[in-house]
């Protein structure tokens, strides 16, 4: 059998040529990484997990018409996407302060915010993704304002699927981070939601004893990550079959 061509490694995932052009196959691993990778660990299960929490939430998206590059799931490890050209921003929405955003600006953390905040970081592991305006965008040409526009109005669309999915299994979405890419269709090109969603790139929250169901566990010692994920999963039925947070074999691939 012909080897296939791995087109990128990250920290979390993996990318390889996909079977018909245009597309590309994302390979889920288990690493967990943070700050910048200065922390590293192996969480058993996560990369299954995530490939099908992202799988969820990108078809969910697309239930209700927000684009984005999933196009299946292929097994417990991997998903078929549309092959894009990645902006190369972080964007950020944030619902309750958090993180870097409480930090900064003295906030505590889980203080409801007057409403979804947006931010923009620069997708520069070598700077560690710096926080970046519009301004800086659009002078160094990273994206044009019609770009802007529209990943604005993703955002804010994702940010309010995503809170009420998350609401309705009990979960405060506190913020999260998405990808967005760029395909072209003839003439036109446009902007869709890439890369990943899941609890590696979401705050979330149990809404009634706040514990914290995301990489922060990883990122803080909170406990198993796989755990953590699990009960998401759980909660919104996505979990594999026969597999439980406990009992978690059938989770490997
Ligand atoms: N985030 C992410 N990847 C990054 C940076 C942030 O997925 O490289 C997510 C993070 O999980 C959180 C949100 O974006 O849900 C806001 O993160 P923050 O800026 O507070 O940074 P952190 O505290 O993670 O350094």
């Amino acid at each position: 059998m012909a080897r296939r061509k791995k087109i990128y490694e990250g920290k979390a995932k993996t990318l390889y040529e996909g079977p018909e052009p245009g597309t590309v196959v994302q390979y889920f691993k288990d690493d967990a990484t943070a700050f910048n990778a200065e922390k590293k660990d192996v969480a058993e299960g996560k990369g299954v997990l995530n490939n099908l929490l992202s799988e969820f939430f990108m078809t969910g998206l697309t239930n209700v018409g927000i684009p984005n590059h999933f196009l299946r799931r292929l097994n417990m490890r991997e998903q078929l996407v549309r092959a894009c050209e990645i902006v190369p921003l972080e964007v950020i929405v944030r619902n309750y302060a958090a993180g870097s955003m409480a930090q900064r600006l003295g906030i505590d953390e889980g203080t409801q915010l007057p409403r979804p905040i947006v931010e923009y970081c620069l997708k520069d592991d070598a700077l560690g993704d710096p926080l970046v305006t519009e301004e800086h965008i659009a002078a160094f040409g990273w994206a044009t304002q019609q770009d802007m526009d529209d990943i604005l109005s993703l955002a804010l669309r994702v940010n309010d699927f995503m809170s009420g999915v998350m609401f309705g299994v009990g979960i405060r979405l506190v913020d999260f981070k998405i990808e967005v890419g760029r395909v072209y269709e003839g003439d036109f090109q446009r902007l869709i939601v890439a890369d990943e969603i899941s609890p590696d790139s979401c705050r979330l929250w149990d809404i009634e004893s706040g514990r914290k169901l995301d990489k922060d566990v990883f990122r803080r010692d909170l406990g198993s990550l796989t755990d953590a994920y699990s009960e998401v999963a759980n909660r919104l039925g996505v979990m594999p079959k026969g597999a439980t947070p406990i009992n978690r074999p059938t989770l490997i691939n």
